[in-house]
């Protein structure tokens, strides 16, 4: 590896005084890097070898900030974080064939999450296709069902244009994924710098979509003549930094809000105005909702019965009109970005003609009533402190424990649905999880994302990574990326040896000596007490394993007193932890 190093290096240096005596060419690597910087990118996460080595350096020689990763997923969920929390695309660096099939998951859960993300992988040389080249694979064809854009840029010239056509089309509009392919010849071409068009289109940001008036004051009506109005806050709300005015509407209406998963935060979690501990009563009775930037998919029960009311009336704002009348038809499509038509809707309800129920209304007392009740389970659950102890208890003791700022990485299945409603979120887009593809492993590289961002935007701010086990074991060896670039990321483990629910020991035991542990061992089953926490060892450090609330607290406490490093607190609960009981399945059922 250090001879190979050394020959880059000197190919480099060889390289660059070749371009200082003859003043005039350049090569794909540095065109591509130079593309990328002048079209705003920050970061660059991926693994290297064949044939984009020496595209990593350029981009480092760039000044793109680049962080290597251990599995092209986990770099691809990276990079959709960052392009989340900046508002800018992250880009993915990926080798040929595996290398870019590997980054395939990833760029899916960004189409399906509407994150905007750059994949650049090398490709073989173009004069091998066609002949068994290595890891030759159509790459740009494999990209398209996933992706908004992909191209192979024909020429080194073109470079530039497909660049920022990649990075627009991921950003603008609803946000999602673009592909480029660089096959390893590109890459090295060298070309004449002088008809390389660099500044090719270095746009204006688009414009915010602005909505029709006459929706609005539409949309104010509906609002005002409303028994049971209900604001539903979704990711789109996030991603069009729209909390300042959602903020506004909430305070100023004191109309009942439910944020969804990633719409967590954009009003706080705290604030008295959110229903979230009656979800389910405010979907079922609702007659009028306002949809900030969410979409009626599985997530929100396809806006019908038996979830819904019959006659509900949807206001459904968004930046796609692609989505309206999705799965019910919508009273009314706002085709606008959040931010202005939110900022609209706030100017037209302070006319005197509109005027809300006041929080003191039947509406706001029966969804009291059912919050009371939720709470009251939720904490009794929380206070039974036995061990091994169960998801309500750890939750509790985790929330108790960490800033309230902190940006919450969670995937799972109980472990991130119980900590949705337990671990609360002041803040916009800082929670990050599972999301609408519901995609386990991406918690690891998200968590180096928001570990980045906090280093670069807000020191100080702390990364809580909240894992099951199960969720865990796709991407742990992620922890090795968060030692080499010094991010102190606490991660926590909730351990309930399995997925959904696990087994005891002795149950385990008696289990496998039935026979064939291929026939026998449980599917959701995993190994028990599994000590996570030893990969910390890995690197001389001590990780921590938990069994009551007291250890979970010490544990916190040390973790959080860490800056330049990860931790590990592996919590062992009771492989029978269950989740509340719920009134509806959680996954709503076809009717087919
Ligand atoms: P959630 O997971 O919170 O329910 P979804 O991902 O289902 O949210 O929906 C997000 C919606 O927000 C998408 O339909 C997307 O088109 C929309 N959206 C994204 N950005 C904006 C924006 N700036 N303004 C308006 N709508 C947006
Ligand atoms: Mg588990």
């Amino acid at each position: 590896m250090l001879r190979r190093l050394t020959l880059l290096t000197i190919r480099r240096s060889i390289h660059v005084s070749a371009k200082l005596t003859q003043g005039m060419t350049i090569d794909g690597n540095t065109i591509l890097a130079e593309s990328l910087k002048k079209q705003g990118i920050e970061y660059v996460f991926g693994i290297v070898g064949i044939p984009v080595i020496e595209t990593s350096m350029a981009f480092q020689a760039a000044g793109l900030k680049y962080i290597g990763m251990r599995n092209e997923q986990a770099a691809c969920y990276a990079a959709q974080a960052i392009g989340y929390l900046t508002g800018k695309p992250g880009v993915c660096l990926a080798v040929s064939g595996p290398g870019l099939l590997h980054c395939v998951g990833g760029m899916a859960n960004a189409q399906v999450n509407c994150w905007p993300l750059l994949v650049i992988a090398g490709s073989c040389p173009e004069d091998h296709e066609g002949i068994g080249g290595f890891q030759e694979w159509p790459q740009v064809d494999s990209s398209r069902m996933y992706c908004k854009y992909t191209a192979r840029p024909p020429s080194p010239r073109l470079i530039p244009l497909h660049v920022e056509r990649a990075v627009r089309l991921a950003s603008a509009g609803r946000p999602g994924a673009s592909y480029l392919d660089m096959p390893g010849t590109l890459l090295m071409a060298e070309v004449d710098e002088e008809k390389v068009p660099m500044d090719f289109y270095n746009a204006e940001p688009v414009k915010l979509g602005h909505p029709d008036p006459a929706l609005v004051s539409r949309a104010a009506e509906l609002l005002s003549s409303a028994q049971r109005p209900l604001v539903i806050v979704g990711k789109g709300a996030a991603h069009a930094r729209a909390e300042d005015a959602i903020t506004k509407l909430v305070e100023n209406t004191k109309l009942p809000f439910l944020p969804t998963p990633m719409g967590k935060g954009v009003v706080p979690d705290s604030s008295q105005h959110c229903v979230s501990t009656a979800r389910t009563q405010a979907l079922l009775k609702a007659d009028v909702i306002l949809l900030l930037g969410a979409r009626l998919n599985w997530m929100l029960h396809f806006g019908q019965q038996p979830r819904f009311a019959p006659d509900v009336k949807i206001i459904q704002v968004d930046i796609s009109p692609e989505e309206f009348h999705n799965s019910v038809k919508s009273e009314l499509a706002i085709h606008s970005d959040i931010k202005p038509f939110t900022e609209s809707l706030v100017q037209k309800l302070a006319e005197k003609k509109f005027s809300l129920q006041p929080s003191s209304h039947a509406w706001w007392q029966e969804l009291q009533k059912k919050q009371k009740a939720n709470t009251e389970f939720v904490e009794a659950q929380a206070n039974d402190k036995t061990v091994p102890l169960n998801y309500y208890a750890v939750f509790k003791t985790v929330q108790a424990n960490i800033p309230k700022d902190s940006i919450i990485v969670s995937e799972g299945a109980n472990t991130m649905d119980i900590g949705r409603g337990m671990l609360l979120n002041e803040k916009p887009r800082h929670r990050l999880d599972a999301g609408t593809f519901g995609t386990m492993g991406v918690g690891p590289g998200f968590a180096v994302a928001a570990a980045m961002w906090c280093r670069d935007h807000a020191p100080g701010k702390r990364v809580i990574c909240v894992e099951g086990d199960s969720a865990f074991g796709f991407s742990g060896m992620e922890i090795e990326t968060m030692f080499r670039y010094k991010l102190p990321v606490v991660i926590v483990i909730v351990n309930n040896n399995g997925i959904y629910s696990g087994f005891d020991k002795d149950t385990m035991r008696d289990i496998q000596a039935a026979g064939d542990p291929t026939q026998c061992t449980p599917p959701t089953s995993l190994s028990c007490e599994v000590r996570y926490e030893k990969m910390m060892e890995l690197f001389g450090e001590t990780g921590h394993f938990c069994r009551t609330t007291d250890e979970i607290e010490a544990a916190l406490k040390k973790a959080l007193a860490v800056t330049d490093k990860p931790s590990i607190i592996n919590i062992a609960i009771s492989p029978q932890a269950n989740r509340k009981p719920q009134t509806f399945n959680w996954l709503t059922e076809s009717k087919l």
